[in-house]
């Protein structure tokens, strides 16, 4: 119960620290597993859940494969609220990377969410989760994608982000290759022990 109070405290701290709607993380706060990714786009903002709309279902096809339910593990973001630009022609809003400013902001509340959980593995999905939580600039997905990095006290296990693949289609099969490997990972190291 106290590592629930904590949560929301932390939770209630963010969202007051924050000028833009927030999206949390959201999911089982006794989870092995955690995934980070990047930031919300709109869709997460509207209904204030990570890995929603598109994202979501490119998310819970990983799952499937990786044999994980959303209900064993926890989902976050580094960054909690929407990185954005305004598209002069149109005035809408439009995705941006998440900048140095936001992700030192808001990786703050991801080392707290994780000092909460203190999960077995932590699957970054893309760049920004891997080098903030590796604190390693030069570090890339690309160099280091399905193998597991122990830093201090955390287990590390990059991925690639899942929006990657769509744009990159020659990614798909190296993906799969490493999400079997997860796979693989999760049956000898987590669920036995
Ligand atoms: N939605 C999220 O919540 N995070 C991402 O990194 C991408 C889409």
């Amino acid at each position: 119960m106290l590592k629930k109070k904590e949560y929301e405290e932390i939770k209630k701290a963010c969202i007051e620290d924050s000028e833009e709607a927030v999206v949390f993380g959201e999911g089982n706060l006794d989870a092995k597993i955690v995934l980070v990714g990047e930031a919300p786009g709109s869709k997460e903002i509207e209904l204030k859940r990570p890995f929603v709309g598109q994202a979501g279902k490119n998310l819970d096809e990983f799952l499937e494969v990786v044999e994980l339910n959303r209900e064993e593990i926890y989902i976050t973001n580094v960054v909690k609220i929407r990185p954005y630009r305004i598209n002069e022609k149109t005035g809408r809003k439009v995705n941006r990377p998440p900048n140095k400013k936001e992700i030192e902001n808001y990786s703050k509340y991801l080392l707290e969410e994780l000092n909460i959980i203190r999960p077995k593995l932590i699957v970054t999905l893309g760049n920004v989760p891997l080098k903030t939580l590796t604190d390693r600039k030069e570090i890339k997905v690309s160099e280091v994608h399905g193998n597991v990095i122990n830093i201090e006290d955390k287990m590390i296990f990059p991925l690639y982000h899942p929006a990657a693949v769509i744009y990159n289609r020659k990614l798909k099969s190296v993906y799969l290759e490493d999400l079997i490997k997860l796979r693989e990972y999760i049956c000898s190291n987590i669920r036995k022990k």
